[in-house]
């Protein structure tokens, strides 16, 4: 275990908090995961990228991890306020697929996209739909007490539990109390934030997705699902729950008044009675033209920009260049310097060859940086510093490879950009409508060589105009040796 104590913001108490297992030498956390309706843009991904940055940070700090992330493959409507149609019917009917195979098909593309941004994986996916069963029970404990029915389905009446809301209300730091415009559709709710907890099939009418229950055939409502994995995988309370920023206006507040309703009704100021000790949020990524829209056309995912040529780790490193709490704007701008960030450390870690990393020594050359990283990665996730802590590591020179090497990965098992699997190679990836073969470059580049020895000034421009001419830029000095680029 590491020195340095962890602290973490948590969105419930909004403090920066010391991190205090429930259990001695452990850590459980509950993801929020996909609803698998479409693919996820790369905002989505922030999320986890930030919640395995987390997950990776409690292994460092020595603590046995536990790590769920669920998928969402059924209960998520339109609007988070209970309005509108299930997400994932709605797809499947636009398809007219299965909303299994509608399900499968994204939650495949989902994992790829875990896979590429070397997000580790948890210890389990809890899919929502294997939990039927339990989410009946859960409900069925607190129907008496909280909920009451209505035409629509089974409702949970929000002013039976102490602090509603709290977690949204952290949203106005000053602590005034926002004003949200529920919609207040639902005919026969008592109060505007009612939610449903399950939702009735309407009368004539059977989805691809129902199950029997005491208040009529149905589907889980979206926030009992998290309730009830939490609960049935972590056990209550857990120690850390994560999602992204809009989940504490209605999604965590829901989750958070069912959890005390099963946990018998204390209120917040006790945050284990909200089922997780420390509530954590990632802010969002944003792009000002509305590319981040699943509803625009060509939306901003994974493949697109590995289409125009730029490896996934980029994003991840573009993602780690900002702490998790800063919203991050999105522009290619800056994942092309996320990108040649990324370079240049493949580069220096490359120069190591081979050499079998040596123990972490208490290396005198190594302290300084070591130090900056632990204290960084310790205050609340301070990825930004901590990247340029390696750097500097990095930057050690005239010391032995293997210490260099060992002192790299120690701090890379925190970041996760997979520095020494990674090659010059992988990261040139060449965009989909790229014209030009490689082969043809590199035998452009080896003419213009020859043309260069002979001092050919003209020859030699010529096929850089050339090369230009097919987006090849040509990158004579570049001081990363990379030589040329796609452009
Ligand atoms: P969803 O599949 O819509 O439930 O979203 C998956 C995760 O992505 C949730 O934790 C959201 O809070 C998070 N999220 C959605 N949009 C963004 C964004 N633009 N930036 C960062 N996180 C986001
Ligand atoms: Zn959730």
């Amino acid at each position: 275990m590491t020195d340095t104590p962890l602290t973490l913001f948590n969105s419930l108490t909004r403090k920066v908090e010391p991190f205090a297992p429930v259990h001695a030498g452990e850590a459980r956390v509950y993801t929020c995961g996909p609803t698998v309706y479409n693919y996820p843009h790369i905002g989505n991904m922030r999320a986890y990228v930030f919640a395995d940055v987390l997950g990776r940070t409690l292994s460092f700090k020595g603590f046995k991890l536990t790590h769920i992330i669920n998928i969402t493959d059924v209960g998520h409507l339109t609007d988070d306020a209970d309005d509108g149609e299930d997400k994932m019917e709605k797809m499947a009917s636009e398809k007219a697929q299965s909303i299994w195979d509608v399900a499968q098909h994204y939650t495949q593309a989902y994992w790829a996209d875990v896979k590429a941004l070397n997000i580790r994986e948890p210890a389990k996916w809890s899919v929502a739909t294997d939990y039927i069963k339990e989410m009946l029970e859960f409900a069925r404990s607190i129907a008496d007490k909280h909920c009451y029915q209505c035409e629509t389905g089974l409702y949970f009446d929000v002013t039976t539990v102490e602090d509603y809301g709290r977690l949204a209300r952290a949203v106005t730091e000053d602590g005034a109390e926002e004003t949200r415009g529920r919609i207040d559709t639902v005919e026969g709710k008592r109060n505007a934030a009612d939610f449903a907890i399950w939702r009735k099939t309407p009368a004539g009418e059977t989805r691809q997705m129902e199950w029997d229950s005491p208040w009529g055939k149905g589907a889980p409502g979206w926030h009992l699902e998290c309730s009830v994995m939490g609960e049935k995988l972590l056990g209550f309370p857990f120690d850390i729950h994560t999602g992204g920023i809009d989940h504490r206006e209605i999604h965590h507040p829901n989750e958070i008044a069912q959890n005390q309703a099963f946990c018998g009704c204390g209120g917040l100021s006790d945050a284990r009675n909200s089922g997780a000790n420390i509530w954590m949020h990632n802010n969002f990524l944003v792009e000002r033209s509305g590319k981040m829209s699943k509803s625009s056309g060509e939306f901003l995912r994974l493949q697109l920009l590995l289409d125009k040529g730029y490896h996934p780790l980029a994003y991840r490193m573009m993602c780690l260049q900002a702490h998790y709490r800063s919203e991050l704007e999105f522009s290619w701008k800056g994942l092309d310097a996320a990108l040649t960030r990324i370079k240049r450390m493949v580069m220096m870690v490359e120069r190591l060859g081979d050499a079998p990393p040596q123990p972490v020594a208490e290396h005198p050359k190594f302290a300084s940086a070591l130090a900056k990283f632990e204290t960084a990665i310790s205050d609340d996730l301070g990825t930004p510093i901590a990247l340029t802590a390696l750097e500097d590591a990095l930057a050690v020179k005239k010391v032995d490879a293997g210490i260099k090497r060992a002192v790299i990965e120690h701090m890379d098992a925190v970041l996760g950009l997979g520095l020494f699997d990674l090659t010059r190679e992988a990261l040139r990836i060449r965009p989909k409508d790229a014209q030009t073969s490689e082969t043809e470059i590199e035998d452009a580049l080896a003419r213009r060589k020859a043309a260069r020895a002979k001092k050919d000034f003209a020859a030699s421009d010529a096929i850089r105009d050339e090369l230009a001419a097919q987006h090849v830029d040509v990158m004579d000095g570049d001081p990363l040796g990379w030589e040329w680029k796609l452009t």
